[in-house]
């Protein structure tokens, strides 16, 4: 079930079958920002100049330097995932719910493009850094399958969300990019054999991860966008399929 705050498109959406089918991350892997709290109050000065010239006026979202693996460790206090207790198996279908519930924001949310503050993005923003994502990974997939022990180039999100323009995107061709997008990592990861899940890739910082560890922190930072957007744990607990 989706949580509650979610648009009610999503339970029609979810009914549809994954396996018939169908995507963020400073590099990738400190994507899981927590830009809806906190963000702009780093550096007060810069959103208050902002607000004296009109509400209008956006501020560029507080780069995120964090490294977010120890959520593969531990519980996110934020949105309540526990990323590393996901088993493999569960992880493509996941994603796929995940996605899901990303199309149904980005196809009825009343105020889709819309920040909340100045420095915090819009929903279409989010999900357009969450096509990304999924964008992202599936080529990471591609790559800790196909080459031995990879190190994947940096991705800056942050510029990308600024060369890219997400916030005068379409909704709905995101919304479209995002689903074709999940589709295609979701059929990658079922596709992933036993005997590959311990293979490794690199990141640009020197953390290594597995195949099971990059699907799972792909997992996180996904759900954790939903956290960002809806203020809804839930968006986590929906994921825990029976
Ligand atoms: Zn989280």
């Amino acid at each position: 079930m989706p949580p509650s705050g979610l648009p009610s498109g999503a339970n029609l959406v979810l009914a549809s079958d994954p396996a018939a089918p169908k995507r963020c991350v400073g590099d990738v892997y400190s994507s899981a920002r927590s830009r809806r709290k906190g963000v702009g109050t780093a550096d007060p000065a810069a959103p208050t100049a902002a607000g004296l010239r009109g509400s209008l006026t956006f501020v560029e979202p507080e780069p995120d330097t964090k490294d977010w693996t120890w959520t593969l460790d531990r519980r996110c206090e934020q949105c309540g995932f526990a990323a590393g207790e996901v088993a493999v198996a569960d992880v493509p279908q996941r994603a796929f719910v995940a996605a899901e519930e990303w199309v149904a924001i980005l196809r009825s949310h009343p105020a889709v493009a819309s920040r909340p503050e100045p420095a915090v993005w819009s929903p279409l923003e989010y999900g357009a850094h969450v096509r990304d994502v999924y964008r992202l990974f599936d080529q990471r997939l591609v790559s800790i399958l196909g080459e031995d022990e990879p190190t994947f180039a940096n991705w800056d999100q942050d510029e990308t969300a600024r060369t890219e323009h997400y916030g005068e995107q379409d909704p709905e061709v995101v919304a479209d990019e995002l689903e074709a997008a999940a589709l295609t990592f979701v059929d990658r990861l079922r596709g992933v054999r036993p005997d590959q899940q311990h293979r490794t890739g690199t990141r640009s910082n020197g953390s290594q991860f597995t195949v099971t560890t990059l699907s799972q922190y792909f997992l996180h930072d996904v759900v954790h966008h939903l956290w960002d957007v809806t203020g809804q744990t839930d968006g986590a607990a929906s994921l825990e399929l029976g």
